[in-house]
């Protein structure tokens, strides 16, 4: 293929990648939207595979062959509910493939393009500027998916890590890596400032997200996919390959918007998150039970639900582990059947993925016009006659409006408890994801129906 050629390709390749993002901002086109990356992609391979510079044919086929494999196998393996420790763990590859490249692009610098000596210098300046960069990116991104990917598996605690003087430390790291990368310009490459460099930007990346507490998560999550497109576009550079840049780059915003539109929705600093947590006070969270809470059960939420002219569905976390989507959308239709008008309030950070609970629903086939964004419905709460919370539990937790001491304080939350009559889906008086106890448990319009949530909201589909 010739360079002209692998260049043309490169640019159809980015338009696919830019309309595939298009195409997922909307679960309408979300399918095409995938199909058009799938394309870009494909295209993207074959023009660098068969473009004039490359060579080991041979090796690339065997990793493609080997990662391919390993890849289709995770993914068809993995469970909804597994899908952000498997997007956390794959940022963290990235993160290591811009180290990769850049040793090897330090240990194997590109031939010059100029022939004139001071700007053959000014080239080989920019890439020294270039590798240290990216391996810095890189680095930072890899321990700190491995941090993320841990904490959602629950293999570490989701709290908060306090070390003493811990923005002091971050502040160090950043400066001393500064000072670093001045020194390695200066001594024209020098292999030990890389490598010092490495361990603290690891080091930095661990701390920055083990600093950040649960109800954070959604955002460490965008922001490392941020930095995994940022790390991506410092290996294009690195390359020299405009497409690797391109995308990098395409990644790298479009999860910067995500994450700031995350910390609107959650009502938290974009800039103390990203800096681990700063400014943020310290709080302990309070698991202890407030009072009372009554029992119901399904065949009287059943009545309950046949005597309301409007309904709400409010999911969570818990819709997804139970995969309680197919029976809920049973009984919406049910309900519909029967004049009962029938909607859903999606929360911004329900379930443990940017919309995870829009992807349940829209498996399970429940129309998108009937599921709404929290903005688009918490008013009408006082109006409606029952609300079902199933397996969610932060997302509709009042203490984040009325105690200022919470530690999920000041984030929007659905407001079930305005509806005349609540019911809560789960399995005991368990905290959620935040470690917080929910007085909307203890409230005299909730009525909490213990049990899995799929066979709970069977049996209620049964009693219909
Ligand atoms: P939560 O995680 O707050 O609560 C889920 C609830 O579901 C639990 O209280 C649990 O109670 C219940 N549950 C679990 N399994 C079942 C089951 N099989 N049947 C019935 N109930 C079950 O959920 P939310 O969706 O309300 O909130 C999401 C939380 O996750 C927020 O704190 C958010 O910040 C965080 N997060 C979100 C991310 C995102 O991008 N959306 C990413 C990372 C974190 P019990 O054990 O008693 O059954």
């Amino acid at each position: 293929m010739s360079a002209g050629l692998v260049q043309a390709a490169y640019i159809v390749a980015a338009l696919f990648f830019i309309m595939s993002l298009a195409g997922l901002s909307k679960q309408e086109s979300a399918r095409s939207g995938n199909y058009y990356g799938i394309t870009g992609m494909t295209i993207a391979l074959i023009a660098t595979i068969f473009s004039p510079d490359a060579q080991g044919f041979a090796w690339v086929i065997i990793a493609m062959a080997i990662g391919g494999a390993i890849g289709i196998f995770y993914a068809k393996k993995v469970e909804m509910t597994e899908m952000p420790e498997l997007v956390a763990i794959l940022h963290s590859f990235v993160g290591l493939a811009a180290v990769l490249v850049g040793y090897n692009s330090y240990l194997e610098p590109p031939v010059a393009i100029s022939t004139d000596l001071a700007e053959m210098h000014a080239e080989h300046v920019i890439h020294l500027v270039e590798v240290f960069l990216g391996v810095f990116i890189g680095a930072v991104t890899f321990t700190g998916s491995i941090v993320a990917f841990c904490k959602l598996r629950g293999v570490i605690s989701s709290s908060p890590l306090n070390i003493p003087h811990k923005h002091k430390w971050n502040l160090a790291a950043i400066v001393v890596s500064t000072l670093l990368l001045v020194y390695f310009v200066k001594a024209d490459g020098s292999m030990f400032a890389l490598l010092v460099m490495t361990l603290i930007a690891f080091a930095f990346g661990y701390h920055l997200v083990a600093s950040i507490g649960g109800a954070d998560m959604p955002v460490v999550v965008s922001m490392l996919n941020s930095y995994s497109g940022w790390a991506a576009a410092a290996a294009g550079f690195m390359l020299a390959n405009d497409l690797l840049i391109v995308t990098g780059a395409l990644v790298g915003s479009s999860g910067a918007i995500l994450s700031y539109i995350m910390c609107k929705a959650m009502n938290r600093s974009f800039i103390s998150v990203i800096a681990g947590g700063f400014g943020q006070t310290v709080v302990i969270s309070d698991d202890q039970e407030q009072g009372e809470h009554r029992e119901t059960t399904a065949e009287d939420v059943a009545e309950m639900l046949k005597d309301s002219k409007s309904v709400i569905i409010t999911p969570g976390y818990g819709m997804a582990v139970a995969q309680a989507q197919y029976p809920v959308h049973e009984i919406t239709e049910k309900l519909r059947a029967q004049g009962i008008d029938v909607r859903f309030g999606i929360h911004p950070v329900a379930g443990r993925l940017p919309g995870h609970m829009n992807v349940l629903l829209a498996e399970a086939k429940v129309p998108y016009d009937i599921v709404l964004e929290m903005d688009e419905l918490n008013d009408d709460f006082p109006e409606t006659d029952t609300v079902l919370v199933i397996g969610a539990n932060d997302t509709v937790n009042p203490a984040a409006l009325e105690d200022p001491n919470s530690p999920i304080a000041g984030m929007p939350v659905l407001e079930v408890w305005n509806a005349k009559n609540v019911i809560v889906f789960k399995r005991s008086m368990n905290t959620g994801y935040a470690g917080v106890q929910n007085p909307l448990f203890f409230k005299e319009n909730t009525s909490m129906l213990f049990g899995d949530a799929k066979e709970s909201v069977d049996a209620i589909s049964k009693a219909l």
